[in-house]
């Protein structure tokens, strides 16, 4: 097959913007092309060589395009780099230069799908040293070859911009069409494509043998599944009505979602966009491989960066850290993870993507072996309002971003690759809503562990509440010491600790050690939140519910100027979170 059958296919798809014309031109594009190459028809419409999570990307970067765009053209780089400023699209430059070049040319050999495919394949692969010059000789080769038309689609692929903006599900709707007489089969198509998460091999399938092609898709360990997605509502009432009264409510982890495979010793990891990312974290294929009991899994959790001194959840942002190509083990080390087992789609040759979701979770339970760094998702299956909210509020507290309220009916299957009403999101946004900073005082700590033990792993931290003269808990402090304020913390507090809670001291949560009130320091907080175990404030805002600062960090300031009278009062923090409250609401 010519490549320029495609790209007549794709200047017509490029001047139209109607989802009806852009399937009928890929109808008609997939009867011509032969089954053997078919795949490879479907990958280059979408920009690619294979599906994502082979990890193999296009994307040169465009002073290699202008580089080859020169040699094959006879042009100086110079020139074609003005033409790039001028008109901003490096396949538009391709296809002029090419086009000044081609009057002089007498013979051209015509370029197969099967060339362009196999030499972007080697542009793609060619890596280390002299790798730059060998992609710029084989694109030079290529456009060499190339019709003005065919060099613009070529240079636009091999940069990563072709952008035909031919969704997956226009593509499956073409197939369809071609294949198996009418889009209406859709739906068969997209199952096949959730399962594999690869259009070329569905396209091969239904080309050779319609329907029956891929009829017997089955999840294949290896092969990321396409993730289910979770619809949004923004109250507790609702979402009980839409879940039908009943629900597994689970803390919804802020961090990033892996859809882990297990196949003997060996784990796979992808991202929710189907990225293979196993090598960002080593870690966590560890505590698949030794903690999850069973031959071959699929499972999906989430993975969250922790305080690698208390184990305490970090925000989303300090996982990022995380994501690097190098110094991954210096990575692993600075931002430790632990991991929150939601699902399981896959166990032993049984699928479980077909079962109601309380069989999955409880067959999840029997396999996933927890340890401190690997858990099953925190859950309670409940049908009453106040407490999914008492619940969303521990998650909160817990560093959660809300809920994952989930379906129990018989029918709450995993649906692959679907946004639905089975899951749905209790979440607030939250932005960093606390720039001020306020004074607390040190009431309670708790023992390190790890490299924190001898020394404290947490403090206590209380406001104060003038009219009754007492300390009130608004959160845990572990984060923002350095190793030399860590060290000094136990004699800081020495001559403060007492066998028991100070009678000043109002705590529903059990320190380790109680001190007197008197160490004031300086903290900074994301934002103020409700909170079941906090007393700050308790029942002023919510019957049953105090204010916690959430994601505190000290600052570095001992506030040895301030006697603990002089912390920052409950008042204020009720302030805070009205103001804050109206910041949101604006
Ligand atoms: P969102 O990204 O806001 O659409 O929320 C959905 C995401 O929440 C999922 O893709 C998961 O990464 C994440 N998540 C965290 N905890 C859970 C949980 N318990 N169950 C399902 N998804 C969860």
């Amino acid at each position: 097959m010519e490549y320029s059958s495609i790209v007549e296919v794709y200047e017509e798809i490029s001047s139209t913007t109607k989802r009806l014309e852009i399937t009928e031109y890929l109808r008609r594009l997939f009867e011509k092309t032969p089954k053997e190459i078919i795949d490879k028809v479907v990958y280059l419409t979408q920009g690619k060589l294979y599906p994502d999570y082979y990890g193999i990307e296009l994307g040169i970067a465009e002073k290699l395009a202008v580089k080859a765009i020169a040699l094959a053209s006879g042009a100086t780089e110079k020139s074609v780099a003005e033409e790039l400023n001028r008109l901003g699209d490096i396949g538009e430059v391709a296809s002029l230069f090419i086009g000044k070049k081609s009057q002089v040319t007498l013979f051209r050999e015509p370029l197969t799908v099967k060339r362009v495919y196999e030499t972007l394949d080697k542009i793609a692969k060619a890596t280390g040293e002299g790798s730059q010059d060998l992609k710029i000789k084989l694109l030079s080769s290529l456009l060499s070859d190339a019709t003005p038309a065919e060099a613009k689609y070529i240079v636009r692929t091999v940069t990563g911009r072709l952008r035909l903006g031919v969704a997956d599900m226009t593509i499956l709707d073409g197939l369809a069409e071609a294949f198996c007489g009418s889009k209406d089969f859709r739906p068969e198509l997209e199952r096949a494509y959730n399962l594999t998460s690869d259009l070329g091999m569905v396209a091969k399938a239904v080309s050779e043998k319609g329907l029956e092609g891929i009829k017997n898709f089955r999840i294949s360990v290896g092969k990321p599944i396409r993730p289910m997605l979770a619809e949004r509502l923004s109250s507790v009432e609702e979402i009980l009505l839409k879940v039908g009264g009943r629900c597994v409510a689970e803390y919804k982890y802020d961090g990033e979602r892996l859809q882990a495979h297990k196949i003997q010793d060996k784990v796979l990891l992808f991202s929710r966009r189907l990225e293979n990312i196993t090598h960002h974290y080593p870690d966590a294929c560890e505590l698949i491989k030794s903690n999850v009991k069973a031959s071959e899994a699929i499972v999906e959790c989430e993975c969250v960066a922790v305080n690698v001194d208390t184990g305490e959840m970090m925000p989303f942002q300090e996982l990022m850290h995380r994501r690097r190509k190098y110094d991954i083990e210096e990575a692993m080390k600075l931002y430790p993870v632990s991991l929150f087992m939601f699902d399981l789609l896959y166990v032993d040759g049984e699928d479980y993507t077909v079962k109601p979701y309380l069989e999955r979770r409880k067959r999840l339970e029997e396999i996933v072996e927890e340890s401190e760094r690997i858990k099953l998702s925190k859950a309670i299956i409940t049908s009453d309002i106040k407490e999914l909210e008492k619940f969303f509020e521990e998650a909160v507290e817990a560093g959660c971003e809300g809920l994952m309220i989930k379906s129990v009916s018989p029918d709450s299957i995993y649906k692959a690759g679907a946004r639905g009403w089975l899951w749905i999101k209790y979440k607030r946004d939250y932005q960093a809503l606390l720039t001020d900073t306020v004074d607390l005082v040190a009431v309670g700590a708790f023992h390190g562990r790890g490299k924190r033990a001898g020394t404290y792993g947490a403090l206590l931290m209380a406001v104060y509440d003038k009219k009754n003269d007492v300390f009130k808990t608004v959160c845990k402090l572990g984060s923002g010491f350095t190793d030399e304020d860590l060290a000094k913390l136990p004699t800081m507090f020495k001559e403060l600790i007492i066998p028991h809670k100070h009678p000043r001291v109002d705590s529903e949560v059990e320190a380790d050690v109680w001190f007197v009130p008197k160490i004031v320091l300086e903290v900074i907080g994301a934002e103020i939140t409700l909170s079941p175990i906090h007393t700050a404030c308790k029942n002023i805002v919510r019957e049953g519910s105090g204010l916690a600062i959430r994601f505190p960090r000290f600052t570095g300031k001992y506030r040895d100027d301030k006697a603990a009278e002089d912390a920052t009062t409950e008042e204020e923090i009720l302030e805070m979170y009205q103001r804050q409250l109206k910041k949101i609401e604006a």
